[in-house]
């Protein structure tokens, strides 16, 4: 998509800290850390929504996701998954990413 910041990390028109790369995702520092490890997954595909991903790919981002954990130093002391969907779910960037978020104690707190 012409207009998806995501989509132009992808094709490498804008530079984004990239930690992970194959032939389906991609995975990246979020450039507004809200923690010392904050990693974006995303399929190189522009889906807009997480609704929109089959079994497949879905399964594929949650791996790299946990690949991403375990590189990062935090698959042990713990981490949070968040995919914010659509505009109730607070999502900002309509291209699927799941957040990787970790290296301090998170809030509790959902919502
Ligand atoms: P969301 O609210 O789930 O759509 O989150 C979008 C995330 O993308 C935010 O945490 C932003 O800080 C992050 N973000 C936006 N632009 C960039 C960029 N160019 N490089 C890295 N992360 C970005």
């Amino acid at each position: 998509m012409n207009d998806c910041i995501f989509c132009k990390i992808i094709a490498g028109d804008i530079p984004a800290d990239i930690i992970y790369d194959d032939d389906q995702t991609m995975a990246f520092r979020d450039i507004n850390p809200v923690a010392p490890v904050h990693v974006l997954v995303i399929p190189k595909y522009h889906y807009e929504n997480i609704a929109d991903l089959d079994k497949a790919l879905s399964g594929l981002l949650i791996d790299v996701a946990c690949q991403v954990a375990g590189s990062e130093g935090v698959a042990k002391s713990g981490f949070r998954l968040v995919a914010n969907s659509g505009p109730d779910g607070g999502q900002v960037v309509p291209h699927v990413h799941w957040h990787v978020i970790g290296g301090r104690r998170l809030d509790a707190a959902i919502g």
